[in-house]
């Protein structure tokens, strides 16, 4: 209890606030259960006062320079660089990931952050010749308005920073709701974008019980933009409020990535690379290898290396030294990793690692093998998030395709081969938003990062990131 520094306050026209919902969301460490902190709840009020704040400082922040944006995103950038430690420390006692891997995605984020101060000053339009020489006529890039953004507890720091730093350097304003399970981390965030100078209204962050916030914000016909990075169903829900006035939507939603492992894949490398993959952030990643393809000829040679090295996958707290998988976020989960195991073992599956809820206190479950899994298994079809490694065998590339494609996600996939033909058709083949060949970092502040279909749409980082947050004007101008 003692080790959670944050102080859970709301950000709202520039002054951290209680709100007037009252304190009363709990907050539990997920390695213990133990509450660590109430959370402030927004009530109405608090939500116009966001939206009106968001509009008016919109208007102001449009039309500063992007040099002047620029500088004060660098300076938030240097100030969650310098936190890191404090920060990743309340990231791991919210969320449970290890704090080496919290430390990593505040170090991400303080890339990422400077990426886009950079690429706010290169949103440039162009001069397109005109029929007639008196004519010029000019495409401009605006910022598109004040923005939503609803995150995820799972990248508590990353999915944060990825929608402030975006809006911020394309000149909008941002609300942005992050999870109630891990608002410390938001609050952290927020803070040093707050003391790098953003001004007051620019950034406002609210908590509180999703539906509603979700419903009045975007109800609203201030925002112009809503970008979530969540769940599948949650996207759909979002999408239909925000038909209402048409504002424009970036999906980040869920994932269930394919990985296919052919004979003459590099075969040490594939298993350093998706075991350690596989348990980052106990497997609540939405780009985790979740289904495993292995060619049949080297089927129980990938499983015996697979299961050794999960033995030594070490879970415990993730403050404590040596820990490489922390808890789930939820108890709740726990109940559907074991109703996953119990359905796939009905269903053919046998249990090669793991398979059940560790004996302790805490939301922890087990390192887990399933081989032999039936592609109608549920864990085969439905998101896991989860430590669950569910293998298969394939016969031939054609067959591999279909059912790595059969799912309506579409965000990360892996294949793994040294066939420099097979890397490319299978690159191209595949249906998916990023495809990680021989290796799984799919994700750098430089790259392009969102699924297809219904993993959403749209992209986070890379230039597509600042993308998300312009629209177009063409002015035409006629010399009299
Ligand atoms: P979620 O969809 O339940 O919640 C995400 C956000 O939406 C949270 O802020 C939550 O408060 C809000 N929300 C939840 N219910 C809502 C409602 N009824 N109305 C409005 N807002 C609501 O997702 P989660 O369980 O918190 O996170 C896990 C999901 O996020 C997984 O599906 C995962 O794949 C996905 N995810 C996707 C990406 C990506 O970039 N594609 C990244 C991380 C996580």
């Amino acid at each position: 209890m003692d080790m959670y520094a944050e102080k859970l306050e709301m950000l709202i026209d520039g002054e951290w606030v209680q709100g007037g919902a009252g304190v009363t969301g709990a907050l539990f460490n997920p390695a213990n259960g133990d509450e660590i902190a109430r959370v402030p709840h927004a009530n109405v009020e608090d939500l116009d006062r966001a939206l009106q704040s968001a509009d008016k400082a919109f208007k102001s922040w449009k039309t500063t320079a992007a040099v002047h944006r620029w500088e004060v995103l660098s300076k938030a950038a240097d100030l969650l660089e310098a936190r890191i430690g404090e920060i990743a420390t309340t990231l791991t006692l919210e969320n449970g990931k290890s704090l080496a891997e919290a430390c990593g995605e505040v170090q991400f984020c303080a890339e990422a952050t400077r990426w886009y101060a950079e690429e706010g000053k290169r949103a440039y339009g162009r001069i397109i010749p005109a029929r007639s020489g008196d004519v010029r006529q000019l495409v401009l890039r605006e910022p598109v308005g004040p923005a939503l953004g609803f995150a995820a507890w799972n990248f508590p720091a990353g999915n944060v920073t990825l929608k402030i730093a975006a809006a911020l350097a394309a000149g909008c304003s941002i609300i942005v709701k992050p999870s109630d399970e891990t608002p410390g981390t938001a609050v952290a965030v927020a803070r040093c974008f707050q003391e790098a100078g953003v001004p007051p209204g620019t950034l406002n962050v609210v908590f509180g019980p999703p539906a509603p916030i979700s419903e009045h914000l975007i109800g609203s016909s201030i925002p112009r933009k809503v970008s979530l990075t969540g769940s599948t169903p949650v996207g759909k829900l979002l999408q239909r409020l925000a038909s209402d006035s048409l504002k424009r939507c970036t999906m980040e939603l869920g994932g269930h990535a394919p990985v296919i492992v052919f004979n003459d894949a590099n075969l040490e490398n594939a298993l350093d690379a998706l075991v350690t993959a596989k348990y980052r952030n106990a497997g609540q990643v939405c780009t985790s290898p979740t289904r495993f393809y292995i060619h049949e000829s080297i089927y129980e040679k990938f499983i015996a290396g697979f299961v050794t090295r999960s033995q030594q996958i070490i879970v415990g707290n993730g403050l404590d030294a040596g820990t490489a998988m922390g808890p789930l976020i939820t108890s709740r989960r726990l109940d559907l990793m074991d109703e996953y195991v119990a359905d796939a073992v009905s269903k053919g599956a046998k249990v090669a690692l793991g398979g059940e809820r560790l004996d302790r206190k805490g939301n922890f479950f087990a390192a887990t093998v399933l081989r032999d899994v039936a592609d109608q298994a549920r864990v085969m079809t439905e998101e896991p998030f989860g430590p669950l490694a569910q293998i298969t065998s394939f016969r031939q590339f054609d067959e591999v395709v279909e059912r790595a494609n059969s799912l309506p996600f579409g965000l990360a996939a892996y294949v793994f081969t040294t066939n420099l033909a097979t890397a490319s058709n299978m690159g191209e083949a595949l249906e998916a938003g990023v495809v990680g060949i021989n290796h799984t970092s799919v994700h750098e502040a430089e790259t392009p990062f969102g699924g297809v279909n219904q993993s959403g749409y749209g992209a986070e980082s890379g230039a597509e990131g600042l993308e998300a947050y312009l629209r177009t004007k063409m002015i035409t101008e006629k010399r009299v």
